[in-house]
């Protein structure tokens, strides 16, 4: 089955490059059915795919990786989302309460060890979900990491094998923004509050004027990903052009 869909995704892959975000959303609803789902942090990415999406397909399935880290904003976003997309928001838990966590690897692991923190907390969670899924939707953009820029819209993603489908790989901020506004679609409050990126409230700080729009996240670190989407060697794909335009989180 595996090696059937990796066939599968070498030949679309090409072509989903020159695709529309909805017409990459339509060809995974289309391809997995309810084996698809969204995975988001709510941030102003993630809120654009989850708007497209109820458009395209009603009874799309979204899950999120609670930390139980996250900000009040965060939180009251999620609600909104429920009731305006009559979507009931899958939330995945870390195997340990946090009150576990710091019984077994002490207070404040985030601040002395932020990979160990992240695994508990968001990888292992995350590796759990997609164990029952056969495509995950992301909101990552080409331009966000170093580690995104190899991102394809539609790709085999070894690290957790499954497909993934960046359906807003090749958006800049103010494509995403413009689409916000347009569609007046819900977005996490923070945004406002010169927070560009946002996640646990322990990892996470306003941005200054002039910094980089993921260097609130972290702060101190050279840590800029949670371990989600760091990109593995994926299955080769000759004739796809690499990075050739450019969505936790
Ligand atoms: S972002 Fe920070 S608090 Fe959240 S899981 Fe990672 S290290 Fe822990």
């Amino acid at each position: 089955m595996k090696e059937h869909i990796k066939d599968v995704i070498t030949k679309v892959q090409p072509l989903a490059e020159t695709w529309t975000a909805e017409e990459v959303l339509r060809w995974a609803f289309e391809r997995f059915g309810n084996n698809v789902a969204i995975s988001s942090a709510f941030g102003v990415e993630g809120m654009s795919v989850i708007h497209m999406a109820s458009r395209l397909h009603p009874r799309f399935r979204l899950f999120t990786i609670d930390t139980e880290f996250l900000f009040p904003e965060t939180y009251t976003l999620m609600d909104e989302i429920e009731s305006r997309y009559q979507v009931k928001i899958e939330k995945v838990y870390s195997l340990l309460s946090p009150e576990e966590q710091e019984r077994e690897h002490g207070p404040a692991l985030w601040s002395r060890d932020p990979d160990a923190c992240c695994n508990l907390r968001k990888v292992e969670p995350l590796r759990r979900k997609l164990s029952e899924l056969q495509a995950w939707i992301s909101g990552i953009r080409r331009d966000q990491t170093v580690n995104r820029a190899s991102a394809h819209k539609i790709e085999w993603d070894s690290k957790f094998g499954l497909v993934k489908i960046n359906p807003i790989a090749d958006w800049d901020s103010k494509q995403v923004w413009r689409y916000v506004h347009r569609h007046n679609v819900p977005y996490n409050l923070l945004h406002d509050r010169d927070y560009p990126s946002i996640g646990c409230t322990y990892c996470t700080r306003a941005v200054r004027p002039g910094e980089d729009p993921r260097a609130g996240r972290w702060s101190g670190f050279s840590k800029t990903e949670c371990g989600l989407h760091i990109i593995e060697p994926a299955t080769p794909v000759p004739e796809a052009e690499p990075n050739s335009c450019s969505a936790c989180d």
